[in-house]
Order: C-alpha cells, then structure tokens, then sequence
C-alpha cells in the first residue's frame, strides 16, 4: 500500500518560490566585479531568474542543454544558478582557475551552448572562444553600456540587454525530480577531468541536509558569506540552502584578500562564513596587526582541505568564532561530514575537545560511510585503525558525465559504494579522520593540481628521464608542488630552465615551486613510483 500523501517533484526552483513567498525582503548583497555593492532582495532574484529562465527559452534551448558561467560568487551567477536548472537546463559551473587547454576541453566535454562570464574573465574567453564550437551565445555579465568593444567573441552580448526583453511572467516547469540539474567537473583524479551531474532532487536534499543544526545551523537570523567560489561544488550547496531557510546572502565577488572579505563581514553583518583555510588564513593575517574584531561572526565552516589546529584555536580564543571542520568532495556535493561535538564531549578539557575538533567530524545523515582494508573487508571504528574511506547516499555520484563504468565499488549486499581516494580512520562515536590520500593529486589553496600532469610535462623535456611530483606541506596554501628528476644520462638540465619550461604548458599557480634532482626514483614491484618511499628519502627537504 502507498502512502496517501501528496507528490511533488523536489525541484531547485521550489526552494525560489518558497523564498520568494515566505521571504520576500530577505538581502542578497553582493560586491560586483565593477567594485560597487549591488544589494537586492529575494522578490528581485526571483523576478529575474524568470526573466532568465524565459531568454533561455528564446535561445531555443532543449530540455537538460548547458548553460556555463565563468564568473564570481555573485547575483547575476544566482539567478543563472535558478533561471537555467529552474527551466529544466543544466548550469555547467567552470573553473576559471584552469589552463585555457583544460576549460576547452572541458566545455567540449559538456557541449556548452551558452557561456556567460565576468568581464574579469574576458581574456581566457577569446582564448578559448574559437575551440568551443557548440557554445552559440556568448553573455557578459554585465550592463548594456559596460559591454567590453572589439573583443573578437562573435555575437557578444550583455546579461542585461540579454534578460531586459524578457518579461518575469513565467512558471516554472513541472518534471521528474532526477533530472540533471547542475554539473560540476574535478580534476581531484587522474586522467581527464570528470564531471559529478546533480539532479534537482540531489540538490534539494542536500539543501536540506546542509541547514541542520548539527551541519551548518542555518536559519532566517543569519547572514551567510560563501567564499567558496559558486564555481566549486556550488558554493557547498549554499546557493540552495539559503532560499531554503530565507537567510541574507553575501557574496564578495571577485575581492577575496583578507581586508574585502573582513570590510563586508562587518559591514553586512554576516553571522556565518564558508570558505577553504587559504582564504582565511589571508582574512586572519589581515585583522590581527590591527588588532580587529568580528561584530557578529560566531561560526565558519572550513573545509576542502584540513584545517590547521592553530586556525582553529585562533578563531576560537581570540575572535569567539567557531569553528565547523568539514570534509567533501565535488563528487558529493559536497558535504559527506562537519565535525561538531556531541552532549558528552561538552564537559571535556579543551585539549580534549580539540583533539576532537581537528577531526573532518561525523557523517550527516543521507550520508553513510565505511573505511575498508586491502580486500575489501570493512575495518573497525577504533579511531586508530585507517583504510580506504568509502561513501554512498542520494548526494553521491553513482557515474560520471559520460562516464565509461561504474566508479562504485559493490559490498556483499551489491551495495555500491563510491571510493573517496581518502584514507581515514572513524572512532568509536563515528567521528572520521583524514589521515592520508591514495589518489595521487595535491591541493593547493584548495584547487587541485594533478600530479601526472606536471609529471607528464617534465618527461617531455629531452633531458628528464623520469619524474614524479609530490606536495609539499606550505603554511598559507596548504601543499605545493615539487617535482623531483631523474636526467638522461650525459644530459644537462638546470632547475631554472625545467621551471620555464612549464610555463604556458599549465596553469602558473600550478607549476612546481621547485625542482629537486635526484639519482633514481624508488619503484614498487609493478614498476609503479613509490612516492611513500621518496618522501622519506627526502624527509628535512624544504620548499624554496
Ligand atoms: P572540496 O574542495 O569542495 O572538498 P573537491 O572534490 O575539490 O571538493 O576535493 C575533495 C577532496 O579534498 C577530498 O577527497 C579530500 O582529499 C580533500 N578534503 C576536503 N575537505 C578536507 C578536509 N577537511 N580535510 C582534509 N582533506 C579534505
């Protein structure tokens, strides 16, 4: 027998239309490319994501098309995040952080039909513009009159003039709840970048999930700060969370140094803030010689990278904000746990608790998780035994975009379970802890570098016989890469002339910091680079 209650789709556009009726004045404040802050409300966002969804219709786009966005945390970017999934499109979120090479090949990928960008962006567009022949409409987000000239992209137009013919009177369409929604690509793998697709019921859940009170508390009282760029897993989901509890959104927009983000905290009077530990690493280093205070901030979420305890501690004592630790993946969407202590931890020491707080924290529900051992078999929550850390739930890819197989590994019940490359350990309350990565990538202030990448462009060079890249622990941008060579016999190479050779091959910020020359590199039976082993050959070793 069915239940007898009414059905109806979870759809990203519902989370509008409820902020829309319930929430109509709610802020959103956003600093624009141009310098200015632009602020709104909920009642304006929704008028104008239908303004969007209806120039989208008049494109001629079919249903699940790609819509992409090179652009900044932002309005203009919410209202693409609602009129493009809203319609029944899906918004492709690129990272302008990526080689030219790499975004090419990743809107190729996604067979974008629109891209719309920040005037900031404009350069890497004309260098891509002429590779992305599915994409037929280039949008600048911006006014009709700040519409960049003799740019060379064919048929530029402005996000105003493009919206401006369009009336708000639209409804929004009603479809399966398992339509795609958004897509976001990772380069956290090896290989090609591959794309995690949401759905609208993805999204919805995970929106839900997010505003708990054991995951980021979110309510209509607060004003939240995604400094987490819209272009990495959707802000964490945030975009979506916020309609959801009629919070005040405020986006910094393209000024991420630590004295924009500290003036619009205290300014907008944000309560909660997102972001990697890079950016607030920038925002601390910037109030303490000034010995500056937060006015309403009291909880920030940190995740995509771990933590520093001294962060922690910092923000803590000396600013009475607290810190949420949390762990994800793109392929997540991202959150999986947010480490907030339980009602016995309370009467602990403060080393006690945070022993507990440097921990990536609990599962939230919808997601569950195990740590597995070489044959598969699941190991125990000891808090000190570590192995391969699985995940599964509804926010959990099952396939890539275009995917070839499954990435998930099946248990005894034929279960599938996604492989997060991490390893961890999980205590007897459930709190997971980092302990290791087996995916062979680096994160550097919180965007991915591939190892075999960089590897890849050393061993192009004629005098390098073998190469293999390792991130090195830095104190603001978390790991930095450096890559240690072997020459071709009688070849001479020197370490300046390998780092030009990088340069226009890869993104500046992910060229190596140094160039170490060694002997040999240690090899496992398979013949695979023993990475472990050269990171004890090169224990004392420290980055330029
Ligand atoms: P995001 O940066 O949003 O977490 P990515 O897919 O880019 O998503 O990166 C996910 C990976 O980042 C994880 O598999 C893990 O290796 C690393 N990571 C994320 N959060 C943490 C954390 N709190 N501590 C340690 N590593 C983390």
């Amino acid at each position: 027998m069915l239940g007898l209650m009414q059905s109806q789709p979870l759809l990203i556009s519902s989370l509008l239309e409820f902020a829309e009726r319930h929430h109509s004045d709610g802020e959103i404040v956003s600093r624009r490319v141009e310098g200015d802050i632009h602020r709104y409300t909920y009642r304006q966002l929704a008028s104008r994501s239908r303004q969007v969804a209806r120039a989208i219709e008049a494109l001629g786009l079919q249903f699940s098309d790609r819509v992409a966005t090179l652009a900044w945390n932002g309005y203009r970017h919410l209202e693409l995040y609602f009129g493009v999934s809203g319609s029944g499109r899906v918004l492709h979120t690129v990272n302008p952080r990526l080689h030219p090479d790499q975004i090419a090949w990743i809107m190729n990928h996604a067979e974008d039909q629109v891209l719309c960008f920040d005037t900031t962006f404009l350069p890497l567009v004309q260098a891509v513009h002429a590779r992305c022949p599915t994409v037929k409409r280039w949008i600048a987000l911006c006014d009709a009159d700040k519409l960049p000239a003799d740019t060379g992209i064919p048929g530029l137009i402005s996000y105003e003039a493009w919206i401006a013919e369009q009336s708000s009177d639209y409804a929004w369409p009603e479809f399966d709840e398992n339509s795609a929604s958004s897509m976001c690509y990772t380069s956290g793998t090896t290989g090609n970048p591959k794309a995690a697709l949401y759905s609208h019921r993805s999204s919805v859940l995970h929106a839900y999930a997010a505003a708990l009170p054991d995951v980021m508390n979110l309510s209509a009282r607060d004003a939240v700060l995604p400094v987490v760029p819209m272009f990495h897993v959707n802000a964490w989901g945030l975009p979506y969370s916020a309609p959801l509890t009629g919070c005040k959104l405020v986006f910094p927009g393209p000024a991420l140094d630590g004295k924009s983000v500290y003036e619009l905290i205290e300014a907008e009077g944000v309560t909660f803030a997102a972001g990697v530990p890079t950016v607030w690493q920038m925002l601390l280093g910037h109030m303490k010689p000034g010995g500056l205070k937060f006015t309403h901030l009291n909880r920030t979420v940190i995740g995509g990278s771990a933590c520093p305890p001294a962060m922690i501690t910092a923000f803590q004592d000396d600013y009475g904000v607290e810190v949420l630790h949390a762990w994800g993946m793109t392929e997540m969407s991202p959150l999986g746990t947010l480490c907030t202590l339980k009602n016995k931890h309370l009467g602990l020491s403060k080393d006690e608790q945070m022993k507990i707080r440097m921990k990536q924290g609990r599962a939230i529900y919808g997601v569950d998780m195990k740590i597995i051992d070489g044959d598969g078999e699941e190991l125990p929550w000891d808090g000190k035994t570590y192995g391969d850390l699985l995940v599964k739930g509804p926010w959990i890819v099952a396939n890539y975009y275009k995917g070839e197989g499954s990435p998930l590994v099946a248990d005894k019940q034929g279960r599938g379970w996604f492989p997060t490359g991490d390893v961890a350990t999980i205590d007897a309350d459930g709190f997971m802890q980092i302990t290791d990565r087996s995916k062979d990538v680096i994160k550097s202030g919180g965007e991915w570098i591939s190892s075999i990448d960089i590897e890849n462009i050393a061993m192009g060079h004629p005098a390098i016989a073998m190469a293999a890249c390792i991130g090195m622990r830095h104190p603001k941008w978390d790991e930095r890469p450096v890559i240690a060579v072997v020459k071709k016999p009688g070849a001479e190479v020197s370490r300046e002339e390998l780092l030009t050779f990088y340069e226009g091959k890869t993104a500046k910020w992910q060229i190596p910091d140094d160039v170490i020359f060694v002997e040999s590199i240690p090899l496992g039976a398979t013949g695979k680079m023993l990475k472990t082993r050269l990171r004890e050959q090169l224990t004392g070793y420290q980055l330029p």
